[in-house]
């Protein structure tokens, strides 16, 4: 029932499969393959390596006229390296369809050629939302005949800030067109944009094949009152510990704890109900971009936190109920990578231990661990640090222009810019730690689109 042949492709497509060697759909392929082919939106969960390039290729390639000499096809990736891979695997499905003219348009290469290459339309473009956007705004792509749009890995679009050059592109394109969403996690913004971006879409979730499925190796450590911090922080100081959430029981424990690892050398930070929305917000930025290595959190607070797949999750103290316990350590694990979960007990939390063991119908695996005193300040610093600029949306201001400046007049290389926030009224910016200073010092320097704002580093 999986091969190619019962789908209404056109022949030319199905002998390019065949050429490729590729006997049977994926499970993505099988799923959203029909649907798009009589032209829905569909939004599908799917990771690299499940087959979702060729799913929409087929489909955008079925589309296609190439007869009509106009931009029909959008193709939105996240980096320049995923638009390249996808360019490729798109050719090699059309290798039997002549004359598909289709051209790769990314930010960090001149324009010049970019300019030149446009003089005719081509029939598919795959880019970088920042530079299409910028083509479609000078007139040098003309977004009026596109009929599908593809958002590749649409997660990792919003984390490096391309929310509003997608919802700018959308509206800059013909008005009646299908949309294509993939993404490897559903996090609330990538629902947002599908409601903003798509109508009635199909959804599919496959699970991960079995090598790729998240995999989650669970151990529990008994430690002594006294000696529980120590642990901790011999627990955090390995690579894992380098993107870390520590759960504790009560708000004062979480504070205390977030404050004894930034004493110890960890980039920790403390997040729970308590707190001020601003102060909330930029904790969670500071997480998300890497500026904080170890988040010490409740709970409920962590309930706002959209990351799952964190490397190591430690329960500092024994949740209360079964449930709790199944929540935590669900935030690790990552695709084709074993997360860790480990859960700290004194003694007198035994009894809940007991509690969990019930409820997973198996015994706990248990691990000794020789918690060593602590040998002075063990540096164990998050990779990135994040500069603060007193200006957001309300000034205009967009993470095209902060990346421009940084990137720009600032010198700094694309790969040490990490993650950018922009609020209301501020934005965020993560930096390679080691030139953090730099970029901080150049930035005041020099402007932000063409205007003086204050900059400073968080903490
Ligand atoms: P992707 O998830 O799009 O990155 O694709 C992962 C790999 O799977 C690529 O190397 C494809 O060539 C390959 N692939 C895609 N579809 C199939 C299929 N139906 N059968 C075998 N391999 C496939």
């Amino acid at each position: 029932m999986t091969a190619f042949n019962t789908l209404p492709l056109k022949p030319e497509l199905l002998a390019s499969v065949e050429t490729l060697g590729y006997r049977q759909m994926t499970p993505i392929q099988a799923q959203s393959l029909p649907a798009m082919l009589e032209g829905r939106d569909v939004i599908a969960q799917a990771q690299t390596g499940s087959g979702k390039t060729a799913a929409f290729g087929l489909s955008l390639l079925q589309t296609l006229s190439v007869e009509t000499i106009r931009l029909q096809v959008l193709v939105l990736c996240p980096t320049r390296e995923l638009a390249d891979q996808v360019s490729k695997a798109i050719r090699k499905l059309a290798a039997n369809i002549p004359n598909v003219k289709l051209l790769t348009l990314c930010g960090g290469m001149p324009l010049g050629p970019q300019l030149a290459s446009l003089t005719h339309d081509p029939h598919i473009v795959v880019g970088t939302p920042g530079r299409v956007q910028e083509h479609l705004k000078r007139g040098s792509l003309h977004g009026g005949g596109i009929k599908v749009l593809v958002l590749d890995e649409a997660d990792r679009m919003l984390d490096m800030g391309f929310s509003e050059a997608i919802d700018d592109i959308v509206g800059r394109i013909a008005k009646h067109h299908q949309t294509l969403l993939f993404s490897a996690t559903y996090p609330a913004a990538i629902r947002e944009v599908s409601a903003r971006v798509q109508r009635e879409p199909v959804e599919i979730t496959v699970e991960a094949p079995a090598q790729a499925k998240a995999a989650i190796e669970q151990q529990f450590v008994e430690v002594d009152p006294a000696r529980k911090l120590d642990a901790l922080a011999q627990l955090l100081s390995g690579e894992r510990g380098q993107h870390a959430l520590v759960f504790c029981n009560m708000r004062r424990d979480v504070d205390a704890v977030a404050e004894e690892l930034d004493r110890r050398g960890f980039s920790a930070l403390a997040l729970h109900g308590d707190m001020e929305q601003r102060d909330r917000d930029e904790v969670l930025v500071q997480f998300a971009n890497r500026s904080c290595a170890v988040l010490v959190a409740t709970d409920v607070a962590a309930r706002g936190l959209d990351i799952t797949a964190l490397p190591l999750v430690i329960s500092y103290d024994v949740a209360h109920d079964p449930d709790t316990h199944t929540h935590r350590i669900g935030r690790t694990g990552r695709a084709g990578q074993t997360g860790l979960a480990i859960t700290l007990s004194t003694p007198r939390e035994l009894p809940k231990t007991e509690n969990i063991e019930q409820a997973l119908g198996q015994p706990l695996p248990w691990r000794a661990l020789n918690v060593s005193a602590p040998r002075g300040k063990t540096l164990n610093l998050a990779p990135m640090k994040t500069l603060v600029i007193d200006a957001g949306r309300q000034d205009k201001l967009r993470p095209g222009d902060i990346l421009g400046a940084l990137t720009g007049d600032a010198g700094l290389d694309a790969n040490d810019v990490g993650k950018i926030d922009v609020f209301a009224t501020r934005a965020y910016v993560a930096i390679s730690r080691p030139l953090a200073n730099k970029a901080l010092e150049r930035l005041r320097a020099g402007k932000v689109k063409g205007r003086n704002f204050r900059i400073r580093t968080l903490r």
